[in-house]
C-alpha cells in the first residue's frame, strides 16, 4: 500500500467537508462565499468543528483569520504554517481556496490517526478575503496577518454591502484598529515555512495526466480596476477625422496589449494580460452615438520583478501613444499590486521527494494565479505551493477537482510533515 493509499480512511470526511462547503456557498449557478460575510464565517466554523475533533488549539487574529494549531513537543521551535482561504468570487466554484485548508486538515488528521507526534507546532490557517472582487484588493487576510496591509485598505467598501473593510472585520470579531503596518498577527514565534495547496487555474496538469504540480513561482501583478478614457460624445454622422472616439481608443489599447503578449510568448517570457471590464456607458451610448466615455480594467502579471516593471512601462507607453493619436484623455485610476512569490527551491525539492515517497506523481509548474502564499514568499518566508489538478479553471461554477487528487495533496503534506515537523 502506498502512503497516499494510507490516507484513504480520511477521504469520506474530506468529501463530507467539501459537500458541506458547497451547501454553505450554494448560489446557483455557482458558489458564493462572501469575504468577511456569513458564509465565510460558516466555512470557518466548519474548520473549527474539525479542529475540535482533532484536538487542535483554535485562535483568531485581529483580521479575523483563523489558526488551528497542533502543538509540538518544543513550542519554541519554528512552526510549519499551512493554509489557504474559504472566500470565493461571486458564482465561483467550491474548490478555489477551500481545497487547501481541507487538504491540510486531512494531512493532520492522518498523522494524528497514526500516532505521529510533531517536534514543532503545525498551524493551519484560513485567511480571510483572498479574492480581490470584494474590496478591489486581494490577499487581504494574509496581508493583514503579515503586517503588510496598506492602511487605506481599511476604508475600502465591499462591492455589494457598501460597508468598509474595517466594519466587516469588526463584524467578524476582528480588531481593525490593531492592523498597523509592520505589526504581524500570525501566531507568535518563528516560521519554518509556509505551505499552500490550491487547485490549478489552468488545465496543464489535466493535459499532462499528473495530479500535483510543485509550484516553481507565483506571478506578481499590477492592476487598475477602472481606467477611464474620455473623448467626446458625437453624432454618428461625424467624419472620422473629427472624432475623439473613446471606444476605439479602448479597442486599440486592447489590441496593442495582445500584440505585446504575443511578442513575449514568442520570446518564451511568461506573462499574462487580462482586460475583464471593457465597456461604454450603456445608459447614454446608443447605436447612433460616438462613445466619448470608455472604461476598462487591466491585470498584468509576470514571474520576474524586472520583467513585470518593464511590462508596466510598455503598458503606460501604449496608453500615452493611444491618447495622443486618438485625442482622448486617459485617467488610470488607482493602481494595486500583488507581490511576486518565488517558491523556495529546497522546499520544492522536499515536497517533490515527499510526494514520491507517498507514491504521488508530480511535475514542476508555474502558478498562473496569485495566492496567499505569494505574500509569505515576498516576506522572505520559505514558501511552497502544491497545485492540484482541476478541469475548467476557477472563478466559475464549473471548477472540477477530484477528491482523489485533493487526497494526493494531503498525502504529500502528511509525508512532508512526518519528515520535517
Ligand atoms: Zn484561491
Amino acid at each position: 500500500m502506498t502512503r497516499a493509499a494510507a490516507l484513504a480512511p480520511e477521504a469520506p470526511r474530506v468529501q463530507a467537508m467539501l459537500d458541506a462547503l458547497a451547501v454553505i456557498g450554494a448560489d446557483p449557478p455557482g458558489i458564493t462565499r462572501h469575504a468577511f460575510g456569513d458564509r465565510e464565517d460558516a466555512a470557518h466554523a466548519l474548520a473549527v468543528d474539525e479542529a475540535r475533533r482533532l484536538g487542535l488549539d483554535i485562535t483568531r487574529d485581529a483580521a479575523a483569520n483563523l489558526y488551528l494549531t497542533w502543538p509540538g513537543a518544543d513550542r519554541a521551535a519554528p512552526r510549519t504554517l499551512l493554509g489557504s482561504h474559504f472566500d470565493t468570487v461571486r458564482h465561483g466554484g467550491n474548490f478555489d481556496g477551500a481545497a487547501g485548508v481541507v487538504a491540510a486538515l486531512a494531512a493532520v488528521s492522518a498523522l494524528k490517526a497514526e500516532g505521529f507526534a510533531p517536534r514543532a507546532d503545525i498551524t493551519i490557517a484560513a485567511f480571510r478575503c483572498e479574492e480581490a472582487v470584494w474590496f478591489g484588493l486581494g490577499l487581504i487576510g494574509s496581508r493583514a496577518a503579515l503586517g503588510i496591509l496598506p492602511p487605506e485598505a481599511l476604508d475600502r467598501r465591499r462591492a455589494d454591502t457598501g460597508l468598509t473593510l474595517a466594519q466587516h472585520i469588526a463584524r467578524c470579531g476582528g480588531d481593525p484598529a490593531a492592523l498597523k503596518p509592520g505589526t504581524r498577527h500570525l501566531p507568535p514565534g518563528p516560521i519554518r515555512c509556509f505551505l499552500e495547496a490550491h487547485i490549478e487555474q489552468a488545465p496543464s496538469l489535466l493535459e499532462a495526466g499528473v495530479p500535483i504540480g510543485i509550484c516553481t513561482g507565483i506571478p506578481g501583478n499590477v492592476r487598475h480596476a477602472a481606467i477611464r478614457i474620455t473623448g467626446q460624445d458625437a453624432h454618428v454622422g461625424l467624419p472620422r477625422r473629427f472624432r475623439r472616439d473613446a471606444a476605439l481608443a479602448g479597442a486599440e489599447i486592447f489590441t496593442a496589449l495582445d500584440a505585446l503578449w504575443a511578442e513575449e510568448d514568442a520570446a518564451c517570457r511568461a506573462m499574462a494580460v487580462t482586460i475583464g471590464r471593457f465597456h461604454t456607458d450603456a445608459a447614454k451610448h446608443e447605436i447612433t452615438v460616438v462613445a466619448g466615455d470608455f472604461t476598462f480594467s487591466i491585470d498584468l502579471r509576470a514571474y520576474d520583478v524586472d520583467h513585470l516593471a518593464a511590462l508596466e512601462r510598455r503598458f503606460h507607453d501604449i496608453l500615452d501613444s493611444t491618447a495622443h493619436r486618438r485625442g482622448v484623455a486617459i485617467d488610470r485610476g488607482p493602481r494595486n499590486a500583488a507581490p511576486l512569490g518565488p517558491c523556495d527551491p529546497a522546499l520544492q525539492a522536499a515536497l517533490a521527494a515527499a510526494a514520491a515517497r507517498a507514491g504521488v506523481a508530480t511535475m514542476p509548474l508555474g502558478s498562473p494565479a496569485s495566492h496567499d502564499a505569494a505574500n509569505f514568499a515576498a516576506q522572505g518566508i520559505p514558501t511552497g505551493l502544491l497545485l492540484i489538478r482541476n478541469a475548467n479553471g476557477s472563478h466559475n461554477p464549473h471548477e472540477a477537482m477530484d477528491t482523489a487528487d485533493l487526497m494526493t495533496a494531503a498525502a504529500t503534506f502528511a509525508e512532508f510533515l512526518r519528515e520535517t515537523a
